[in-house]
């Protein structure tokens, strides 16, 4: 069997060596930063993700699925919180079966690292960067501590994240070859910072083995909002979300405009943050006592989409991943996708019997225009979830969905296909997802119809054609 090297032992890097290393393939892995099983755990990237169907897949497909699981927390609606502090729960599926995953970043990443350790066929190599790659020759530059050294590595795989270096030694060496490359790298004006709810005091204190805390048991735990639920501040053109955490506390992120009015270059002093906060988001001062101090402290992150074609080259590199195809984090799809491209690559080295130029190939064929669906999905979910949760006839459509959900089996809501569905490719998601919500959007404007007086038969089968096409 072939040696493949793979650059980045993130969440698909570590996902994907387990699935080669099963199939035989020896596997070395390079990953710049150090063990973080040893190291502290990176601030300010995502601290907890939203797992879902597709992601479950693959770890399904590894064997860890179930360990996660027993790791993660339900959420099984959005709980929006409007500008006077009142909730309302509004519901993902078509009941409790249907629910998405709080699962630690760093958490996954841990378990999936030390599946690979199990694996003598996996060699991971920490601290070592990828520099450049000259992917003719086959010569890699890489960087340890403060010696960098070449190496001649034959097949590639980029799972180098979002600022892959892997895509930019491609666009170089197609460029050479008077090929084309297409790159578009397009940043959102709205930044991310994150925040920290802290749990409650637990209600009976750590208990002791062996000399060691042992980890506090669930139902011990105050969570200081309602734990089961992705909480949602919508408020126009910005907002904040929290996902609960396994030890009661919940992570906040606000995503919110770099410059001008409201924005992360406006909020300056701790003066102007609470007092912003105060007014927009009133009911988070008691939950986070040291909101402006955390807000100076925690850093912003940058959210864009990364497009870009082709993904291969030859037998000697495939990017994977979102060093192929990053997205904004606003459809909670990034790692399940890259996840969900993982079990797609091991599906065509099967099916092409490890012929890795006709393996690449597909799969960059097949994967692409699905990476462009998500992509596009996800950023129209930024402008659903900030302008229109909390609208009367986007609630009463999710109500008419809700209710077709469970009247007809079959039918699916565009959230539905895209989380639970991942028989669904995206692009039919995308297309038929947004043909439905217009759809609906359609019968649910006029204010003064209400949903009990809709005949649900009749508009299951308008929806249905929509489906047959
Ligand atoms: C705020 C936020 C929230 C998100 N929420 C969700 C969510 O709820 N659900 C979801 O599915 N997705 C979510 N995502 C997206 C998700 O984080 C990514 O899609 C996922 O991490 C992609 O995995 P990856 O392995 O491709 O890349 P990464 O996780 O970025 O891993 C890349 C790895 O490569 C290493 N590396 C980079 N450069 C080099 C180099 N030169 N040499 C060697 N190693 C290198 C890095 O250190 C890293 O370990 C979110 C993203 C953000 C920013």
């Amino acid at each position: 069997m072939k040696k493949l090297t793979i650059f980045g032992a993130g969440l698909s890097g570590s996902l994907l060596a387990i699935f080669l290393a099963k199939k035989g393939y020896e596997i070395e892995i390079f990953e710049k930063r150090n063990d973080m099983r040893l190291a502290q755990v990176e601030r300010g990237r995502s601290i907890n993700l939203a797992l879902s169907a597709r992601g479950i897949k693959g770890l399904q497909k590894a064997g860890i699925a179930e360990e996660m699981l027993a790791h993660a927390i339900p959420m099984y609606g959005r709980m929006l919180h409007d500008i006077q502090g009142n909730l309302m729960q509004v519901p993902y599926g078509k009941n409790k079966t249907e629910y998405i995953n709080s699962v630690s970043r760093s958490g996954l990443n841990i378990a999936l690292l030390n599946l690979c350790d199990t694996f003598p066929n996996i060699q991971i190599k920490f601290g070592y960067e990828l520099i450049d790659a000259d992917l003719k020759t086959e010569i890699y530059t890489i960087k340890y501590q403060n010696e960098t050294f070449t190496t001649q590595i034959p097949h590639a795989i980029g799972t180098d994240g979002a600022g892959s270096v892997l895509r930019k030694a491609l666009k170089e060496v197609l460029g050479n070859e008077g090929k084309i490359f297409e790159e578009n790298i397009e940043f959102l004006e709205h930044g991310y910072k994150e925040l920290h709810i802290n749990p409650k005091a637990p209600k009976s204190p750590l208990t002791t083995k062996g000399g060691t805390n042992t980890r506090i048991e669930d139902n011990n735990l105050e969570f200081s909002m309602e734990k089961n639920a992705l909480h949602i501040w919508p408020r126009g053109s910005y907002m904040l979300i929290a996902l609960p955490n396994l030890d009661g506390s919940f992570t906040c992120t606000l995503f919110f405009p770099n410059k001008g009015e409201n924005s992360f270059e406006e909020l300056k002093t701790k003066e102007q943050i609470t007092h912003f906060f105060e007014e927009k988001f009133k009911d988070t001062l008691t939950l986070i006592p040291d909101l402006a101090e955390q807000f100076l402290h925690n850093p912003v992150g940058n959210l864009g989409t990364v497009r870009c074609s082709p993904w291969n080259y030859e037998d000697k590199l495939l990017l994977l991943g979102d060093a192929a195809h990053a997205i904004v984090p606003f459809y909670g799809q990034g790692m399940n996708c890259a996840f969900e491209d993982c079990v797609f690559l091991d599906e065509f080295l099967e099916k092409n019997n490890h012929n890795l130029t006709k393996t690449f190939s597909e799969f960059f064929e097949y994967r692409k225009p699905n990476a462009d669906a998500i992509a596009e999905l996800a950023l129209e979910n930024f402008y659903e979830m900030r302008d229109k949760t909390a609208i009367p006839a986007f609630l009463k459509k999710r109500q008419l969905e809700h209710k077709l959900e469970n009247t007809f089996p079959d039918y699916h809501s565009k959230y539905s296909l895209v989380t639970f569905h991942p028989e669904t490719p995206y692009t039919e998601a995308h297309r038929l997802g947004n043909q439905q919500d217009n759809f609906l959007m359609m019968l649910c404007e006029e204010p003064d119809e209400d949903i009990n007086s809709f005949d649900l038969e009749k508009i299951y089968n308008a929806l249905a054609k929509l489906r047959r096409k």
